[in-house]
């Protein structure tokens, strides 16, 4: 018995003469004369596997020939060098068993389909080599970020799902019956990453987070996964240079990896467009921001947050991810700390991504003082009574600290230079849609 392969340890040259044994689906297929090409993917990776009608027995090949798409396989043969294989290597098949004939007519056909059709059918659309590659650079792109926060002193943290008061504002809440009660699905970790701030020192989170977004955007999900950050004794700029430092370790492990690399060319991502991301990233203020779309003849009002447009428009001013700082208060949820040399603007920054993607983190300093809480709670009609053990931390131990939020979609979106958010996530939650 030949030695199990995988389809990436073969293409890595690991096998070249050598017979191996792969298991996988059937992803294409095409005859000619006495030859089947047959295109295997195993989840490592996609193969082409030729087999010739004088080297393996005639009902073999006889099945071969009325194989459907997306059957299950096992096949043995030896693996050879190959310039015109796509991957440089093929294998040359000497058996093959059938594992499970798939049904005729896979859904997915190699034509175009719409957006919904391919919704609808998100659950074999994720065998496509476009999700593989956005699916496997989303994989990498945690693990690497996971890397840098390990190895700068961050503990991994988590907080509740099921919460009962809001940190971003009331009207993008998920409600849930919790028993008698009612409950919200949570929008960030924020206000219990600031109670465990004093328990671990520098946490981080990777979860999801609910946000009942009511409009349809090309950047917004329902449901989306939260990379967090919070640090005690940290200010705005602190947080800035953690931000800039983790976004940059990971851009460079993504591009220092051949087969991440082959990924992110193959989505029309050139890895020196990335590269350019190297600290420090620029910085604007939200006045100057709002003094350049003024110019530009974009009519925007002071005090509002920036929107779609506006951050597009910005965005092509950058060929690297830039922050703005210092938003207006209101634009911005209660807990972020106001400026003491102006109390009107508050210790934020977003980061915004180049090329028209825009914000893709959120953060700053928070107020760490119970009076100045109290205050802007009462500014947001917010009920104090709900947050009571959140003002509480002002009483115990209070210190200066600083956090950001990174929407991981959004983030992937630009790595992947994707057009739609729904791309970035393997079942996307939108507005309309829950299903599959
Ligand atoms: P936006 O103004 O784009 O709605 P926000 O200001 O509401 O974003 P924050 O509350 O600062 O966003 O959340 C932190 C990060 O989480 C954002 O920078 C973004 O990357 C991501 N994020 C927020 N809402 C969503 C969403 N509905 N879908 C996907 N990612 C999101
Ligand atoms: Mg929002």
């Amino acid at each position: 018995m030949p030695k199990p392969a995988y389809i990436s340890e073969i293409l890595s040259g690991r096998y070249s003469n050598e017979e191996v044994f792969i298991r996988g689906w059937l992803h294409n297929k095409r005859s000619s004369g006495g030859i089947h090409f047959l295109i295997v993917r195993d989840g490592t990776g996609v193969i082409q596997c030729t087999m010739k009608k004088d080297k393996v027995d005639s009902s073999v090949f006889e099945e071969a020939k009325k194989l459907t798409l997306e059957s299950t396989l096992e096949l043995m043969g030896v693996v050879r060098e190959d310039k015109r294989a796509p991957g440089g290597y093929e294998v040359h098949v000497s058996d093959l068993r059938v594992i499970n004939r798939a049904k005729d007519g896979f859904p997915i056909a190699k034509k175009y389909h719409g957006p919904d059709f391919l919704l609808d059918n998100r659950h074999l659309w994720i065998r496509s080599q476009k999700m593989q590659r956005i699916l496997r650079i989303r994989a990498e792109f945690l693990k690497a970020a996971r890397e840098w926060l390990d190895e700068n002193g961050f503990t991994e943290f988590h907080a509740p799902t099921l919460i009962t008061a809001a940190c971003e504002g009331g009207a993008t809440l998920f409600s849930v019956r919790y028993f008698d009660k009612t409950a919200y699905l949570t929008q960030s970790w924020q206000l219990y990453a600031e109670a465990a701030i004093a328990s671990l020192g520098k946490i981080y989170t990777i979860a999801p987070s609910f946000r009942a977004e009511k409009s349809k955007t090309r950047r917004h999900l329902t449901e989306f996964w939260h990379l967090e950050v919070e640090v005690p004794w940290c200010d705005l700029e602190g947080i800035m240079k953690i931000e800039e430092e983790l976004l940059f370790h990971v851009i460079r492990r993504l591009c220092e990896k051949p087969s991440t690399i082959r990924d992110l060319e193959a989505l029309g991502r050139s890895p020196s467009d990335l590269l350019k991301a190297e600290p420090p990233f620029p910085r604007i203020t939200y006045d100057e921001a709002v003094e350049i779309l003024n110019r530009d003849g974009i009519k925007f009002e002071w005090g509002n947050d920036l929107g779609w447009i506006e951050e597009k428009h910005l965005t092509l001013k950058f060929d690297k991810p830039f922050f703005v700082t210092h938003y207006p208060r209101r634009a911005k949820a209660f807990y972020h700390k106001p400026d003491p040399n102006r109390p009107e603007v508050t210790l934020s920054a977003d980061l915004l991504a180049p090329e028209g993607y825009g914000e893709i983190t959120g953060g700053g300093q928070r107020i760490d003082d119970e009076n100045e809480l109290l205050e802007r709670i009462k500014e947001n009609n917010l009920n104090p009574n709900d947050y009571e053990w959140y003002i509480d931390l002002r009483r115990w131990g209070s210190v200066p600290h600083a956090g950001f939020g990174l929407g991981v979609e959004r983030t992937i979106m630009w790595i992947c230079k994707l057009s739609h958010i729904r791309d970035a996530i393997a079942f996307p939650r939108l507005l309309n849609r829950v299903y599959p």
